[in-house]
């Protein structure tokens, strides 16, 4: 009870009100900035969202369009089950709720990709309900305010932290407040260097009257970082054209376009020899190593020349020859784009 004024009293002057989903906040428009904020920064989300916005200015628009349009405007953005859940809660949507976003917390967390953070943000900032929110942010305020103790992706921990943000909650002004939190989160409260001084709460603040801001929320206990390698193709026409290949629906990068993938070279070789009859010999190129939140993964590319003669594949559903010079308006994630991009001006040089 301590909490909330405050916290609404500085979001006045400290808070922000300009964000491009906060003018006109839809249900829609809020979802998909909320959506996009999971795991990007502001600054870094508005130029995806205003182009999101304008392909897709409604939740029938994103539902009707191709998979391949809606994963292109997410290129670069990263953990494209994101973009691929959005989709399918705007098909739900238009399906069962005859193209309403639904009311009440339930209905909008049945939707994909939708979790109760998301829901409760969702219906707080849109409609005004009173609902808690626990993102990032806003686990590392409350860790630090009440001085809680263990990592938040425990689930007694956890448990504790929706406990507090219900309690925190006001019955008014909910989305001035929610929008506050994630403010004080996002500019104030910091990962690193906490602005204290600055701070609304900070006079009976736990993790400041005990020193404690560095070491609250505790971190996820050590697991060693596991990695994984493959052995990808590049299969080139022309010097400026590439064999792409789609993946799978779900998994890694599912649904958008990639290099065709193999776990061993030999696996690898074993598809040229298939697909890209007198081709080139395959040859290696320079490996590129991405980091994963949750792994490494180390990438091996096999150039593969396909020379005038070669028996080559088609473009169709599965495969496509995608141009350098003119690239197609495809999903394609940012480290193999990155790939694409070295292999075709190492082999320029060579
Ligand atoms: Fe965070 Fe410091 Fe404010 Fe405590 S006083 S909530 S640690 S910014």
């Amino acid at each position: 009870k301590r909490f909330a004024p405050r916290l609404l009293q500085w979001f006045e002057s400290g808070g922000r009100k300009d964000l491009p989903w906060q003018r006109d906040p839809t249900p829609y428009r809020v979802w998909v900035s909320e959506i996009m904020l999971q795991q990007t920064q502001v600054a870094t989300a508005i130029p995806y969202y205003h182009a999101f916005m304008q392909r897709f200015p409604d939740v029938r628009a994103l539902a009707a369009a191709p998979l391949d349009e809606v994963l292109h405007l997410w290129s670069g953005l990263g953990y494209y089950a994101r973009a691929r859940n959005l989709q399918r809660a705007a098909q739900a949507i238009v399906a069962r709720h005859g193209g309403e976003f639904p009311p009440g917390l339930e209905a909008v967390m049945a939707l994909p990709g939708i979790g109760r953070s998301t829901a409760g943000a969702i219906l707080a900032l849109s409609r005004g309900e009173r609902h808690a929110i626990l993102d990032g942010n806003v686990k590392r305020v409350l860790s630090r305010w009440f001085g809680v103790r263990g990592h938040p992706g425990e689930p007694a921990v956890e448990r504790r932290l929706w406990d507090l943000a219900e309690a925190c909650t006001p019955e008014r002004d909910v989305a001035q407040y929610t929008q506050a939190i994630m403010d004080l989160g996002a500019m104030v409260c910091t990962r690193a260097r906490p602005a204290c001084l600055l701070c609304p709460v900070n006079d009976d603040c736990v993790a400041r009257a005990h020193n404690l801001q560095d070491q609250l929320p505790e971190p996820r206990p050590r697991l060693a970082r596991p990695a994984r390698e493959a052995w990808l193709v590049v299969a080139m026409r022309g010097g400026h054209k590439v064999l792409l290949e789609r993946r799978p629906p779900s998994g890694l990068w599912g649904g958008m376009w990639g290099l065709p993938e193999f776990p061993t070279r030999a696996h690898a070789l074993q598809f040229c020899k298939e697909h890209l009859v007198g081709a080139a010999a395959p040859h290696a190129g320079r490996p590129l190593r991405h980091a994963f939140s949750h792994f490494d993964f180390e990438m091996h590319p096999l150039v593969v020349h396909c020379l005038g003669k070669a028996e080559s594949l088609r473009d169709d559903d599965r495969f496509l020859w995608y141009d350098v010079r003119r690239p197609a308006k495809i999903g394609l994630p940012r480290p193999i784009a990155t790939l694409v991009t070295r292999v075709t001006t190492d082999e320029k040089s060579a």
